[in-house]
């Protein structure tokens, strides 16, 4: 059986654009803000992958030279201030091993809560996310001038403010903002996004190759 491997958030793009925030949108930028910070381009319709398949890892762009050192080996990367483990590793004592044990999801919604009844170290450790974020945004949108930006993966899903904070943030800091040239939108998708994207994959390679598909369903000789 023929096997496709891809990257998720590369998957998710082509997911958005075909059946979710992205339709009939030529070029756009998907997000993944969760476990780490992944991204796919998509350029003039088509998934911009890069020489050597490595486009889109934003997450390893570096925002402060002596920040903490990253699995990647740099230092100060996106990751190490927005992924879940940077958010858990400051929110250890807000949260406590009961609501961690509870999974991710849970432990971030915890987290909103607790800013939201107005615990300052929680609010903190938002804010200081939120800042690193926009960072992260701003460069991603004066890198790559797309037409819309979506934003996945757990972080917009556990904190409902964070659009509204992204869009705040961002405007004034990049020039396609400035002019309202780009749009910041939220994955309409959700966890489903990379899934349907995967099975894109496989139509676009069965249009591709439709041969395959009737070797494969050929009646067995004899
Ligand atoms: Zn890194």
């Amino acid at each position: 059986v023929p096997v496709i491997v891809d990257d998720d958030a590369k998957a998710a793009a082509v997911g958005e654009q075909w059946f979710g925030a992205g339709r009939n949108v030529s070029n756009l930028l998907y997000l993944s803000i969760g476990t780490g910070v992944g991204a796919g381009l998509i350029v003039h319709d088509s998934l911009y992958r890069g020489t050597h398949e490595l486009a889109g890892e934003i997450g390893h762009t570096t925002l402060d030279l002596n920040g903490p050192r990253c699995e990647c080996g740099n230092r100060g990367c996106l990751e190490t201030f927005v992924s879940t483990a940077a958010i858990f590793g400051k929110a250890q004592n807000l949260l406590g091993a009961r609501v961690m044990d509870a999974g991710p999801e849970a432990a971030l919604k915890e987290l909103h809560r607790q800013a939201q009844a107005g615990v300052r170290e929680a609010q903190l450790i938002k804010d200081e996310t939120y800042q690193y974020l926009a960072a992260g945004v701003t460069n991603a949108v004066n890198f790559y001038d797309p037409d819309l930006i979506i934003l996945g993966g757990l972080l917009p899903l556990c904190w409902p403010d964070l659009m509204d904070e992204m869009r705040r943030r961002v405007q004034g800091k990049s020039f396609a903002f400035a002019s309202d040239a780009v749009t910041l939108v939220s994955s309409r998708l959700g966890t489903r996004s990379a899934m349907l994207g995967g099975a894109s994959f496989v139509m676009q390679a069965v249009l591709a190759a439709p041969h395959l598909v009737r070797e494969r369903t050929k009646p067995a000789a004899g």
